[in-house]
Protein backbone atom coordinates (compact mmCIF):
# COMPACT_ATOMS: atom_id res chain seq x y z
CA UNK A 1 0.00 0.00 0.00
CA UNK A 2 1.46 3.02 -1.02
CA UNK A 3 1.86 6.05 0.96
CA UNK A 4 -0.12 8.40 -0.88
CA UNK A 5 0.70 11.54 0.90
CA UNK A 6 2.56 13.91 -1.43
CA UNK A 7 3.78 17.51 -1.05
CA UNK A 8 2.51 18.38 -4.49
CA UNK A 9 0.21 16.60 -7.01
CA UNK A 10 0.11 17.89 -10.46
CA UNK A 11 -2.69 16.61 -12.82
CA UNK A 12 -1.20 16.11 -16.15
CA UNK A 13 2.27 15.67 -17.82
CA UNK A 14 2.45 17.99 -20.53
CA UNK A 15 4.64 20.78 -21.36
CA UNK A 16 3.90 22.76 -17.77
CA UNK A 17 3.32 19.77 -15.51
CA UNK A 18 6.28 17.75 -16.24
CA UNK A 19 8.03 21.22 -15.57
CA UNK A 20 6.64 22.25 -12.44
CA UNK A 21 7.11 18.50 -11.44
CA UNK A 22 10.58 18.19 -11.90
CA UNK A 23 11.57 21.82 -10.62
CA UNK A 24 9.69 21.17 -7.09
CA UNK A 25 11.04 17.38 -7.03
CA UNK A 26 14.65 19.58 -7.15
CA UNK A 27 13.64 21.77 -4.78
CA UNK A 28 13.06 18.78 -2.15
CA UNK A 29 9.25 18.15 -2.38
CA UNK A 30 7.39 14.89 -2.72
CA UNK A 31 5.74 14.84 -6.14
CA UNK A 32 3.17 12.56 -7.51
CA UNK A 33 2.12 13.34 -11.47
CA UNK A 34 -0.89 12.13 -13.00
CA UNK A 35 -1.59 11.63 -16.64
CA UNK A 36 -4.22 10.12 -18.62
CA UNK A 37 -3.07 9.94 -22.07
CA UNK A 38 0.93 9.86 -23.08
CA UNK A 39 3.28 11.48 -20.82
CA UNK A 40 4.60 14.72 -23.08
CA UNK A 41 1.21 15.99 -23.40
CA UNK A 42 -0.39 18.23 -26.55
CA UNK A 43 3.24 19.88 -27.71
CA UNK A 44 5.16 16.24 -27.63
CA UNK A 45 2.62 13.82 -28.62
CA UNK A 46 0.10 16.29 -31.04
CA UNK A 47 1.43 19.36 -31.40
CA UNK A 48 4.68 21.69 -32.06
CA UNK A 49 6.64 18.44 -32.63
CA UNK A 50 5.38 16.19 -34.83
CA UNK A 51 3.70 18.86 -36.56
CA UNK A 52 7.02 20.79 -37.12
CA UNK A 53 8.27 17.26 -38.25
CA UNK A 54 5.64 17.21 -40.94
CA UNK A 55 6.75 20.56 -42.06
CA UNK A 56 10.40 19.53 -42.99
CA UNK A 57 8.84 16.70 -44.70
CA UNK A 58 6.97 19.47 -46.93
CA UNK A 59 10.05 22.09 -46.81
CA UNK A 60 11.91 19.51 -48.96
CA UNK A 61 9.56 20.30 -52.13
CA UNK A 62 11.24 23.75 -52.12
CA UNK A 63 14.39 22.51 -51.01
CA UNK A 64 14.21 19.80 -53.94
CA UNK A 65 13.30 22.16 -56.24
CA UNK A 66 16.11 24.86 -55.28
CA UNK A 67 18.38 22.74 -56.16
CA UNK A 68 17.65 22.67 -59.79
CA UNK A 69 18.63 26.54 -59.72
CA UNK A 70 22.16 25.68 -57.93
CA UNK A 71 23.09 22.83 -60.82
CA UNK A 72 21.97 19.68 -59.25
CA UNK A 73 20.11 17.63 -61.77
CA UNK A 74 17.45 14.70 -61.73
CA UNK A 75 16.76 15.74 -58.19
CA UNK A 76 12.84 15.28 -57.72
CA UNK A 77 10.99 12.23 -56.01
CA UNK A 78 7.67 11.34 -54.70
CA UNK A 79 6.36 11.61 -51.33
CA UNK A 80 5.32 8.64 -49.19
CA UNK A 81 3.60 9.58 -46.50
CA UNK A 82 3.28 6.26 -44.83
CA UNK A 83 7.09 6.38 -44.34
CA UNK A 84 7.30 9.64 -42.67
CA UNK A 85 4.50 8.54 -40.42
CA UNK A 86 6.09 5.55 -39.25
CA UNK A 87 9.29 7.75 -38.54
CA UNK A 88 7.56 10.30 -36.71
CA UNK A 89 5.80 7.71 -34.42
CA UNK A 90 8.96 6.04 -33.42
CA UNK A 91 10.79 9.36 -32.87
CA UNK A 92 7.24 10.29 -30.66
CA UNK A 93 8.02 7.05 -29.19
CA UNK A 94 11.52 7.83 -28.02
CA UNK A 95 10.83 11.37 -26.59
CA UNK A 96 7.82 9.90 -24.83
CA UNK A 97 10.21 7.99 -23.34
CA UNK A 98 13.42 10.62 -22.53
CA UNK A 99 9.84 12.38 -20.99
CA UNK A 100 9.41 9.47 -18.42
CA UNK A 101 12.63 9.22 -18.03
CA UNK A 102 13.30 12.66 -16.80
CA UNK A 103 10.37 11.95 -14.71
CA UNK A 104 11.79 9.04 -13.11
CA UNK A 105 15.55 10.56 -12.85
CA UNK A 106 13.86 13.69 -10.89
CA UNK A 107 12.09 11.34 -8.23
CA UNK A 108 8.79 12.14 -9.48
CA UNK A 109 6.00 9.15 -9.46
CA UNK A 110 4.39 9.57 -12.05
CA UNK A 111 0.72 7.37 -11.62
CA UNK A 112 -1.18 6.45 -15.38
CA UNK A 113 -5.10 7.41 -14.94
CA UNK A 114 -7.34 10.50 -15.38
CA UNK A 115 -7.29 12.38 -12.23
CA UNK A 116 -10.35 13.69 -9.97
CA UNK A 117 -10.19 16.25 -7.51
CA UNK A 118 -11.89 14.86 -4.60
CA UNK A 119 -11.60 18.34 -2.19
CA UNK A 120 -9.42 19.01 0.55
CA UNK A 121 -5.97 17.93 -1.55
CA UNK A 122 -7.60 14.77 -1.80
CA UNK A 123 -6.83 13.52 -5.37
CA UNK A 124 -8.37 10.71 -7.08
CA UNK A 125 -6.78 8.74 -10.07
CA UNK A 126 -8.57 5.23 -10.71
CA UNK A 127 -9.41 3.63 -7.45
CA UNK A 128 -6.58 5.51 -6.13
CA UNK A 129 -6.48 8.49 -3.57
CA UNK A 130 -3.97 10.70 -3.13
CA UNK A 131 -3.54 13.71 -0.88
CA UNK A 132 -1.49 17.06 -0.87
CA UNK A 133 -1.58 20.21 0.39
CA UNK A 134 -0.81 21.47 -2.95
CA UNK A 135 -2.59 20.42 -6.04
CA UNK A 136 -1.70 21.38 -10.10
CA UNK A 137 -4.04 21.80 -12.21
CA UNK A 138 -2.26 21.51 -15.54
CA UNK A 139 -4.67 19.51 -17.79
CA UNK A 140 -3.88 21.56 -21.19
CA UNK A 141 -6.52 21.96 -23.51
CA UNK A 142 -8.22 19.80 -26.41
CA UNK A 143 -9.81 20.81 -29.84
CA UNK A 144 -13.04 22.94 -29.75
CA UNK A 145 -16.13 21.13 -31.80
CA UNK A 146 -18.99 23.99 -31.03
CA UNK A 147 -18.68 26.95 -33.56
CA UNK A 148 -21.17 25.58 -35.77
CA UNK A 149 -22.86 22.32 -36.35
CA UNK A 150 -20.89 19.54 -38.22
CA UNK A 151 -17.12 19.96 -37.23
CA UNK A 152 -17.09 17.29 -35.06
CA UNK A 153 -17.02 14.74 -38.34
CA UNK A 154 -13.78 16.42 -39.49
CA UNK A 155 -10.65 15.91 -38.89
CA UNK A 156 -8.73 18.06 -35.67
CA UNK A 157 -4.87 18.50 -35.51
CA UNK A 158 -4.95 15.38 -33.42
CA UNK A 159 -5.78 13.15 -36.50
CA UNK A 160 -3.41 15.19 -39.29
CA UNK A 161 -0.74 13.89 -37.81
CA UNK A 162 -1.91 10.49 -37.86
CA UNK A 163 -2.24 10.80 -41.54
CA UNK A 164 -0.83 8.58 -43.76
CA UNK A 165 -1.42 9.81 -47.15
CA UNK A 166 -1.74 13.14 -48.26
CA UNK A 167 -5.54 13.92 -49.20
CA UNK A 168 -6.07 15.34 -52.72
CA UNK A 169 -8.55 18.03 -51.54
CA UNK A 170 -8.61 19.18 -48.01
CA UNK A 171 -10.54 22.22 -46.18
CA UNK A 172 -9.16 23.72 -43.55
CA UNK A 173 -11.18 25.53 -41.77
CA UNK A 174 -10.12 28.25 -38.98
CA UNK A 175 -7.74 31.39 -39.63
CA UNK A 176 -5.50 30.95 -36.31
CA UNK A 177 -1.95 29.94 -36.64
CA UNK A 178 -2.41 25.88 -36.39
CA UNK A 179 -4.95 26.09 -39.47
CA UNK A 180 -2.60 28.88 -41.45
CA UNK A 181 0.48 26.05 -40.24
CA UNK A 182 -1.16 23.07 -41.84
CA UNK A 183 -2.89 24.61 -45.18
CA UNK A 184 0.80 25.58 -45.90
CA UNK A 185 2.60 22.29 -45.02
CA UNK A 186 -0.14 20.29 -46.51
CA UNK A 187 -0.24 22.02 -49.47
CA UNK A 188 3.32 21.58 -49.49
CA UNK A 189 2.98 17.65 -49.58
CA UNK A 190 0.72 17.62 -52.69
CA UNK A 191 -2.94 18.36 -51.44
CA UNK A 192 -5.16 20.77 -53.15
CA UNK A 193 -6.02 23.14 -50.05
CA UNK A 194 -8.63 25.85 -49.39
CA UNK A 195 -8.70 27.53 -46.12
CA UNK A 196 -11.95 29.18 -44.70
CA UNK A 197 -11.88 31.72 -42.07
CA UNK A 198 -14.14 34.50 -41.38
CA UNK A 199 -11.84 37.23 -41.26
CA UNK A 200 -10.60 39.65 -44.23
CA UNK A 201 -6.74 38.01 -43.73
CA UNK A 202 -5.40 35.10 -41.54
CA UNK A 203 -3.83 35.09 -38.35
CA UNK A 204 -6.24 37.87 -35.98
CA UNK A 205 -3.30 39.39 -33.63
CA UNK A 206 -0.89 38.90 -36.01
CA UNK A 207 0.97 42.60 -36.78
CA UNK A 208 -0.78 43.53 -40.21
CA UNK A 209 2.18 43.64 -42.79
CA UNK A 210 2.91 39.84 -41.55
CA UNK A 211 -0.53 38.67 -42.34
CA UNK A 212 -0.93 40.84 -45.53
CA UNK A 213 2.09 39.06 -46.55
CA UNK A 214 1.28 35.60 -45.64
CA UNK A 215 -2.07 35.71 -47.43
CA UNK A 216 0.21 36.49 -50.27
CA UNK A 217 2.65 33.52 -49.53
CA UNK A 218 0.02 30.69 -48.93
CA UNK A 219 -1.79 32.03 -52.32
CA UNK A 220 1.39 31.66 -54.32
CA UNK A 221 1.94 28.20 -53.01
CA UNK A 222 -1.52 27.34 -54.46
CA UNK A 223 -3.90 27.66 -50.87
CA UNK A 224 -7.41 28.70 -51.87
CA UNK A 225 -8.27 31.39 -49.63
CA UNK A 226 -11.59 31.76 -48.31
CA UNK A 227 -11.86 34.20 -46.35
CA UNK A 228 -14.25 37.23 -45.54
CA UNK A 229 -17.18 35.32 -44.57
CA UNK A 230 -18.82 33.30 -41.42
CA UNK A 231 -19.55 29.59 -41.88
CA UNK A 232 -22.84 28.04 -41.05
CA UNK A 233 -22.08 24.27 -41.23
CA UNK A 234 -20.09 21.17 -42.38
CA UNK A 235 -21.89 18.48 -44.11
CA UNK A 236 -19.73 14.98 -44.73
CA UNK A 237 -21.09 12.36 -47.25
CA UNK A 238 -19.96 9.89 -49.23
CA UNK A 239 -18.22 12.36 -51.61
CA UNK A 240 -16.43 13.93 -48.61
CA UNK A 241 -17.30 17.67 -47.30
CA UNK A 242 -19.52 20.51 -47.93
CA UNK A 243 -18.97 23.67 -46.02
CA UNK A 244 -21.75 26.18 -45.89
CA UNK A 245 -21.50 29.56 -45.59
CA UNK A 246 -23.42 32.36 -44.77
CA UNK A 247 -23.49 34.07 -47.95
CA UNK A 248 -24.84 30.67 -49.37
CA UNK A 249 -21.59 29.57 -50.94
CA UNK A 250 -20.44 25.92 -50.44
CA UNK A 251 -16.82 24.62 -50.18
CA UNK A 252 -15.87 21.08 -51.15
CA UNK A 253 -12.94 18.51 -50.79
CA UNK A 254 -12.15 14.98 -50.16
CA UNK A 255 -10.94 16.19 -46.29
CA UNK A 256 -11.92 18.67 -43.50
CA UNK A 257 -9.57 19.74 -40.84
CA UNK A 258 -11.37 21.38 -37.88
CA UNK A 259 -9.08 24.36 -36.66
CA UNK A 260 -11.38 26.41 -35.21
CA UNK A 261 -9.25 26.68 -31.85
CA UNK A 262 -8.86 24.88 -28.16
CA UNK A 263 -10.78 24.57 -25.33
CA UNK A 264 -9.82 23.91 -21.60
CA UNK A 265 -9.52 20.88 -20.41
CA UNK A 266 -11.64 21.46 -17.24
CA UNK A 267 -14.85 19.30 -17.41
CA UNK A 268 -15.76 16.71 -15.32
CA UNK A 269 -12.82 16.91 -13.14
CA UNK A 270 -14.76 18.13 -10.19
CA UNK A 271 -14.00 21.94 -10.76
CA UNK A 272 -17.01 23.37 -10.00
CA UNK A 273 -18.08 21.60 -7.21
CA UNK A 274 -15.15 22.62 -5.78
CA UNK A 275 -15.86 26.22 -6.19
CA UNK A 276 -12.90 26.98 -8.79
CA UNK A 277 -13.63 29.97 -10.66
CA UNK A 278 -13.63 29.15 -14.51
CA UNK A 279 -13.99 32.00 -16.72
CA UNK A 280 -16.82 31.80 -20.03
CA UNK A 281 -14.86 29.27 -22.24
CA UNK A 282 -14.10 27.24 -18.80
CA UNK A 283 -10.14 28.03 -18.54
CA UNK A 284 -9.02 28.34 -14.86
CA UNK A 285 -8.91 31.60 -13.70
CA UNK A 286 -5.98 32.50 -11.96
CA UNK A 287 -3.81 34.95 -10.31
CA UNK A 288 -0.23 36.52 -11.34
CA UNK A 289 1.27 33.21 -9.23
CA UNK A 290 -1.24 30.92 -10.71
CA UNK A 291 -3.13 30.50 -7.44
CA UNK A 292 -6.65 29.36 -8.62
CA UNK A 293 -9.49 30.85 -6.13
CA UNK A 294 -9.59 27.74 -4.38
CA UNK A 295 -6.88 27.59 -1.40
CA UNK A 296 -4.28 25.04 -2.20
CA UNK A 297 -5.16 24.86 -5.85
CA UNK A 298 -2.74 26.21 -8.74
CA UNK A 299 -3.27 26.23 -12.43
CA UNK A 300 -0.50 26.78 -14.98
CA UNK A 301 -0.51 26.22 -19.13
CA UNK A 302 -3.42 25.94 -21.50
CA UNK A 303 -5.99 25.40 -19.07
CA UNK A 304 -5.59 28.79 -17.77
CA UNK A 305 -5.65 30.33 -21.09
CA UNK A 306 -3.22 33.00 -21.36
CA UNK A 307 -0.95 32.24 -23.55
CA UNK A 308 -1.37 29.28 -24.82
CA UNK A 309 1.98 27.98 -26.09
CA UNK A 310 4.98 25.03 -24.32
CA UNK A 311 7.23 27.98 -23.04
CA UNK A 312 4.81 29.87 -21.53
CA UNK A 313 3.67 26.58 -19.79
CA UNK A 314 6.63 25.45 -18.81
CA UNK A 315 7.89 29.48 -17.05
CA UNK A 316 4.44 29.37 -15.42
CA UNK A 317 5.15 25.80 -13.98
CA UNK A 318 8.62 26.59 -12.63
CA UNK A 319 8.05 30.03 -11.30
CA UNK A 320 5.26 28.01 -9.03
CA UNK A 321 7.52 25.40 -8.11
CA UNK A 322 10.23 27.91 -7.69
CA UNK A 323 7.69 30.12 -5.39
CA UNK A 324 5.86 27.13 -3.71
CA UNK A 325 8.71 25.03 -2.81
CA UNK A 326 12.16 27.03 -3.81
CA UNK A 327 11.70 29.96 -1.32
CA UNK A 328 12.15 32.23 -4.94
CA UNK A 329 9.37 34.16 -5.92
CA UNK A 330 8.97 34.26 -9.45
CA UNK A 331 6.20 35.56 -11.46
CA UNK A 332 6.06 35.41 -15.59
CA UNK A 333 6.14 38.50 -17.44
CA UNK A 334 3.66 37.51 -20.74
CA UNK A 335 3.84 40.79 -22.43
CA UNK A 336 7.13 40.14 -24.65
CA UNK A 337 6.80 36.57 -25.21
CA UNK A 338 8.17 35.51 -29.09
CA UNK A 339 6.10 33.20 -31.34
CA UNK A 340 6.19 31.81 -34.85
CA UNK A 341 4.27 30.10 -37.35
CA UNK A 342 5.66 27.54 -39.32
CA UNK A 343 4.15 28.49 -42.72
CA UNK A 344 6.38 28.36 -45.72
CA UNK A 345 7.63 31.02 -45.34
CA UNK A 346 7.93 31.16 -41.38
CA UNK A 347 7.08 34.30 -39.58
CA UNK A 348 7.48 35.15 -36.15
CA UNK A 349 7.01 38.53 -33.83
CA UNK A 350 7.85 39.70 -30.85
CA UNK A 351 6.35 42.36 -28.85
CA UNK A 352 3.97 45.21 -30.17
CA UNK A 353 2.11 45.16 -33.65
CA UNK A 354 2.26 48.56 -35.63
CA UNK A 355 -1.66 49.31 -34.36
CA UNK A 356 -1.08 48.14 -31.09
CA UNK A 357 2.38 50.66 -30.34
CA UNK A 358 0.06 53.69 -32.38
CA UNK A 359 -2.26 53.31 -29.89
CA UNK A 360 -0.14 54.09 -27.34
CA UNK A 361 1.88 56.93 -28.15
CA UNK A 362 4.28 58.37 -30.72
CA UNK A 363 5.95 55.16 -32.98
CA UNK A 364 8.70 55.06 -35.64
CA UNK A 365 8.61 52.10 -38.12
CA UNK A 366 11.44 50.75 -39.77
CA UNK A 367 11.20 48.35 -42.67
CA UNK A 368 13.24 46.12 -44.77
CA UNK A 369 11.96 43.88 -47.88
CA UNK A 370 14.44 42.19 -50.44
CA UNK A 371 14.95 38.76 -52.50
CA UNK A 372 16.61 36.34 -50.17
CA UNK A 373 20.41 35.60 -51.61
CA UNK A 374 19.16 31.70 -52.03
CA UNK A 375 15.53 32.09 -53.33
CA UNK A 376 17.05 35.04 -56.05
CA UNK A 377 19.70 32.80 -57.45
CA UNK A 378 17.21 29.69 -57.70
CA UNK A 379 14.98 32.01 -59.54
CA UNK A 380 12.23 31.97 -56.75
CA UNK A 381 9.95 35.34 -55.96
CA UNK A 382 9.13 35.13 -52.63
CA UNK A 383 10.39 37.96 -50.49
CA UNK A 384 11.49 38.32 -47.22
CA UNK A 385 9.61 40.98 -44.84
CA UNK A 386 11.26 42.55 -41.65
CA UNK A 387 9.72 45.18 -39.46
CA UNK A 388 11.29 47.28 -36.05
CA UNK A 389 8.53 49.01 -34.04
CA UNK A 390 10.31 51.55 -32.37
CA UNK A 391 8.76 54.33 -29.31
CA UNK A 392 9.04 57.86 -30.87
CA UNK A 393 9.95 59.15 -27.82
CA UNK A 394 13.01 56.72 -26.07
CA UNK A 395 13.98 55.09 -28.88
CA UNK A 396 13.15 51.46 -27.36
CA UNK A 397 12.27 48.90 -29.67
CA UNK A 398 8.87 47.78 -28.77
CA UNK A 399 8.24 45.04 -31.61
CA UNK A 400 9.69 42.78 -34.43
CA UNK A 401 8.75 41.14 -36.71
CA UNK A 402 9.54 39.14 -40.03
CA UNK A 403 8.54 36.61 -42.52
CA UNK A 404 10.58 34.86 -44.26
CA UNK A 405 12.89 32.00 -44.08
CA UNK A 406 14.64 31.82 -40.78
CA UNK A 407 12.34 33.98 -38.84
CA UNK A 408 11.90 32.19 -35.84
CA UNK A 409 15.48 31.73 -35.48
CA UNK A 410 16.37 35.17 -35.77
CA UNK A 411 13.33 36.87 -33.74
CA UNK A 412 14.36 34.44 -31.02
CA UNK A 413 17.45 36.18 -30.41
CA UNK A 414 15.93 39.12 -30.88
CA UNK A 415 13.39 38.68 -28.01
CA UNK A 416 16.32 38.83 -26.01
CA UNK A 417 17.48 42.35 -26.70
CA UNK A 418 13.76 42.76 -26.39
CA UNK A 419 13.23 41.71 -23.04
CA UNK A 420 16.39 43.42 -22.17
CA UNK A 421 14.60 46.41 -23.39
CA UNK A 422 17.40 47.54 -26.32
CA UNK A 423 16.98 50.64 -28.26
CA UNK A 424 17.17 51.32 -31.79
CA UNK A 425 20.46 53.04 -31.17
CA UNK A 426 21.48 49.39 -29.88
CA UNK A 427 20.54 47.78 -32.68
CA UNK A 428 22.16 50.52 -35.00
CA UNK A 429 25.69 50.29 -33.39
CA UNK A 430 25.19 46.35 -33.82
CA UNK A 431 27.62 44.66 -36.18
CA UNK A 432 26.23 43.10 -38.83
CA UNK A 433 26.97 39.31 -39.48
CA UNK A 434 27.21 39.23 -43.15
CA UNK A 435 25.70 37.75 -45.68
CA UNK A 436 22.81 37.13 -43.84
CA UNK A 437 19.07 38.17 -43.43
CA UNK A 438 19.37 39.10 -39.98
CA UNK A 439 21.84 41.23 -40.74
CA UNK A 440 18.97 43.75 -42.54
CA UNK A 441 17.65 44.00 -38.66
CA UNK A 442 21.11 46.09 -37.50
CA UNK A 443 21.33 47.78 -40.82
CA UNK A 444 17.63 49.63 -41.21
CA UNK A 445 18.76 53.63 -41.33
CA UNK A 446 15.40 55.86 -41.58
CA UNK A 447 11.92 55.32 -40.41
CA UNK A 448 9.51 54.47 -43.20
CA UNK A 449 6.46 55.77 -40.86
CA UNK A 450 6.35 58.02 -38.51
CA UNK A 451 3.35 57.90 -35.95
CA UNK A 452 1.81 60.61 -33.46
CA UNK A 453 4.50 63.17 -33.52
CA UNK A 454 2.66 65.71 -35.28
CA UNK A 455 -0.03 65.62 -32.05
CA UNK A 456 2.91 65.37 -30.03
CA UNK A 457 4.54 68.57 -31.46
CA UNK A 458 1.23 70.35 -31.23
CA UNK A 459 0.56 70.12 -27.89
CA UNK A 460 3.96 71.33 -26.54
P1 LIG B 1 -0.65 19.92 -22.43
O1 LIG B 1 0.67 19.83 -23.09
O2 LIG B 1 -1.86 19.83 -23.29
O3 LIG B 1 -0.69 18.77 -21.34
C1 LIG B 1 -1.84 18.48 -20.60
C2 LIG B 1 -1.82 17.03 -20.21
O4 LIG B 1 -2.83 16.80 -19.23
C3 LIG B 1 -2.13 16.09 -21.37
O5 LIG B 1 -1.11 15.13 -21.49
C4 LIG B 1 -3.47 15.46 -20.99
O6 LIG B 1 -3.58 14.10 -21.43
C5 LIG B 1 -3.41 15.53 -19.47
N1 LIG B 1 -4.72 15.51 -18.80
C6 LIG B 1 -5.83 16.24 -19.14
N2 LIG B 1 -6.81 16.00 -18.23
C7 LIG B 1 -6.30 15.11 -17.34
C8 LIG B 1 -6.82 14.50 -16.15
N3 LIG B 1 -8.06 14.76 -15.70
N4 LIG B 1 -6.04 13.63 -15.46
C9 LIG B 1 -4.77 13.36 -15.89
N5 LIG B 1 -4.23 13.92 -16.99
C10 LIG B 1 -4.99 14.80 -17.69
N6 LIG B 1 3.18 25.78 -28.84
C11 LIG B 1 4.38 26.33 -29.13
O7 LIG B 1 4.99 26.96 -28.27
N7 LIG B 1 4.93 26.20 -30.38
C12 LIG B 1 4.32 25.50 -31.36
O8 LIG B 1 4.83 25.40 -32.47
C13 LIG B 1 3.06 24.90 -31.08
N8 LIG B 1 2.43 24.18 -32.01
C14 LIG B 1 1.23 23.59 -31.70
C15 LIG B 1 0.61 22.83 -32.69
C16 LIG B 1 -0.60 22.23 -32.43
C17 LIG B 1 -1.25 21.41 -33.50
C18 LIG B 1 -1.20 22.38 -31.15
C19 LIG B 1 -2.53 21.73 -30.84
C20 LIG B 1 -0.59 23.12 -30.16
C21 LIG B 1 0.64 23.74 -30.43
N9 LIG B 1 1.30 24.50 -29.47
C22 LIG B 1 2.51 25.07 -29.78
C23 LIG B 1 0.71 24.74 -28.14
C24 LIG B 1 1.33 23.82 -27.09
O9 LIG B 1 1.24 22.48 -27.51
C25 LIG B 1 0.64 24.01 -25.76
O10 LIG B 1 0.65 25.39 -25.43
C26 LIG B 1 1.31 23.24 -24.63
O11 LIG B 1 1.35 21.87 -24.92
C27 LIG B 1 0.57 23.49 -23.32
O12 LIG B 1 1.12 22.71 -22.31
P2 LIG B 1 0.24 22.31 -21.05
O13 LIG B 1 1.20 21.65 -20.10
O14 LIG B 1 -0.54 23.45 -20.58
O15 LIG B 1 -0.82 21.24 -21.60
Amino acid sequence: MPNDRHDLIVIGAGSGGVAAARRAAAHGAKVLIAEADRVGGTCVIRGCVPKKLMMYAAEFARTLHEADGFGWSEVGGRFEMHRWADAKAAEIARLEGVYRKLLADSGVALVAGRAMLNGGGGVRIGDRLCHAPRVLVATGGAPAFDAFAGLDTAMTSNEVLELRRVPPTLLVIGGGYVACEFASILAGLGARVTLAFRDTLPLRGFDADLRRRLAQALERRGVVLAGGVAMRALQRDEHGFELQRTDGSVLRAAAALNATGRRPNTAGMGLESLGVRLDARGAVEVDADSRSSVPGLWAIGDVTHRVNLTPVAIAEGRAFADTEFGRRPTRVDHRTVASAVFTDPPLATVGLTEDDAVARGPVDVYESEFRPMKTAFAGGAERTYMKLVVDGLDERVLGVHMIGADAPEIVQSLAVALTCGATKRDFDRTIAVHPTAAEEFVLMREPVRRHGHAARESAV
